[in-house]
């Protein structure tokens, strides 16, 4: 492989435009496969969860899954497609180990869903609209593992291992029409995208669309033209990019790869290629076959798909709120910065921080604890916000706590630490550790005294006329008592005490 010299991105972007397309695959949650019964559960012993049907035994017979169509409407409702009245799966055929009836089951000019759109929110609030080209029907294929090289690729393998649990998954592809005019923001529309759409998946509750763990991946196709120009470069498709950083990663590096090849005189090859996380580039993979190459034909063994009209109503109606429409009604509600919300998105933080609210919190104090003091610890525990083993109706009562004056900020966040070292209930925590706040006048005054008597000279200086520091003997009563004096009253004892007005 020849390494190409990248051009600098300002460069590039001044010589070229950008067109992309994405294709994104999600991987459903239905409980059982697109074609047959076979469980759909992760973890599961390798090919315990196969049948005759998915691993393409003679004499088989697939039966398509309802939900799964179910599935497949919804999305492409939710995307402002047109829903097919009729259609059918056709037969992929290509030749791969992990695909054990030598062909894959999908859809090809007959897809269920077709010409929509998604509106795509930038990080400075501007909208772009993706046209959606087809959202189709289709199944996953099983794994290979390469066991004895030292890469866990197949080159330098001593042998290969299937498992097929996750042969004929169902899979939604979608695809967008080609993404121009998006310019040197290209990359970021492309991740804006994938994020928008992984939050659609999600809100229609049709899969859990983690992209960490495979469930929602995507291709980014990307070309080049000159400026100026109207005609398609030649596009390379990286494949498989499975995080969001990733995808705006991979886009970039091919503006610059491709502006390289194309200045220095050269033509781009249409192939596919592979995205390298440690250094975000990408390399050359196979040559890309046509679409004559797969010699795809209809499945003689499914009945044609034909949604009924009123079905697909009853769906529409039954859509939820659009993500984006829901976040900007948020976002008012709340009254935060449109970068902010960014980072409350970012966080996986909106849906807790609402859960939170629901649960009698005031909308800042939810926010607060979760993108502070949560924040903090998800991060230090490097897992999500979600995953952490406290839940909004515990937030809420912390922020409650707080709310009432019978916890500060500082006792609040040792409740946390023991609503997650699983302690128990917030008032549980309050109540075995001791924490609550000490108001009362008579616990209090003999700390204040003490600081009062070890701190004669700030206390003159007080008495004198310079309340300001008082600061210092608050501080002295807050160690005297671990934190748990309320610091607002015994500001006003030790005023009181030394006979100044506050
Ligand atoms: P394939 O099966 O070969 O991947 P698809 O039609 O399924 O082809 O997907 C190709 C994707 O690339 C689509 O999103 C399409 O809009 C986009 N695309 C097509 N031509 C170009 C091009 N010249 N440059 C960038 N993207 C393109
Ligand atoms: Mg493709
Ligand atoms: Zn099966």
């Amino acid at each position: 492989m020849t390494v190409t010299e990248l051009v600098s991105y300002e460069d590039a972007l001044a010589s070229y435009d950008p067109v992309m397309g994405l294709e994104v695959h999600v991987e459903l949650g239905t409980k059982t496969k697109m074609f047959c019964g076979c469980s759909t559960e992760l973890g599961a012993e390798a090919n315990s969860q196969t049948c005759p049907t998915c691993l393409g035994l003679p004499g088989s017979l697939p039966v398509v899954n309802a939900i799964g169509v179910e599935s497949a409407i919804k999305i492409g409702l939710a995307l402002h497609c047109e829903i097919a009245e009729w259609c059918r799966f056709a037969r992929k055929n290509y030749f791969y180990p992990d695909m054990p009836k030598n062909f894959q089951t999908s859809q090809y000019d007959e897809p269920i869903a077709f010409n929509g759109y998604l509106d795509v929110q930038l990080e400075d609030g501007e909208v772009f609209r993706v046209e959606i080209e087809r959202a189709h029907m289709e199944e996953d294929t099983g794994k290979s593992t390469h066991v004895g090289g030292a890469t866990g690729r197949i080159h330098g393998a001593q042998h290969s291992l299937l498992d097929y649990n996750r042969a004929g998954i169902p899979l939604i592809e979608i695809v967008t029409k080609p993404i121009e005019g998006a310019g040197e923001r290209a990359p970021e529309v492309a991740k804006a995208y994938v994020a928008e759409l992984r939050e659609l998946i999600k809100a229609l509750g049709v899969s859990e669309a983690r992209m960490e763990m495979g469930q929602m991946r995507c291709d980014v196709n990307l070309s080049l033209m000159p400026k100026g120009s109207e005609t398609f470069g030649t596009r390379s498709e990286t494949k498989n990019v499975n995080s969001l950083r990733s995808v705006e990663r991979a886009a970039r590096f091919e503006i610059q790869r491709h502006a390289a090849v194309l200045s220095s005189g050269g033509t781009v090859v249409q192939e596919t290629r592979h995205f390298h996380e440690e250094d975000g580039s990408t390399t050359a993979g196979r040559i890309k076959d046509n679409a004559e190459d797969y010699r795809y034909f209809p499945e003689p063994d499914l009945v044609p798909v034909a949604p009924a009209r009123e079905w697909v109503e009853e769906l529409r109606k039954g859509l939820p709120e659009l993500p984006r429409v829901r976040r900007n009604r948020l976002r008012e509600d709340w009254g935060v910065s449109q970068h902010d919300m960014q980072s409350i998105l970012n966080a996986g933080a909106v849906d807790l921080i609402v859960a939170t609210i629901e649960a009698g919190a005031d909308s800042a104090a939810a926010r607060k604890w979760w993108m502070g003091e949560l924040a903090r610890r998800a991060n230090e525990a490097g897992t999500e916000l979600a995953e952490l083993a406290i839940t909004p109706a515990q937030v809420a009562r912390v922020c409650a706590l707080v709310a009432e004056g019978a916890l500060n900020d500082k006792l609040a966040r040792q409740v946390i630490e023991g609503v997650l070292a699983g302690e128990g209930e917030p008032d549980a925590v309050v109540e075995k550790r001791g924490l609550a706040v000490v108001s009362d006048d008579s616990a209090l005054g003999a700390a204040v005294d003490e600081a009062i008597a070890a701190n004669a000279a700030i206390a003159d200086k007080i008495r004198a006329g310079k309340v300001a520091a008082a600061g210092a003997l608050v501080g002295a009563v807050m160690k005297a008592t671990r934190g748990q004096a309320d610091a607002a009253r015994v500001r006003e004892l030790i005023l009181e005490r030394l006979g100044v007005e506050g």
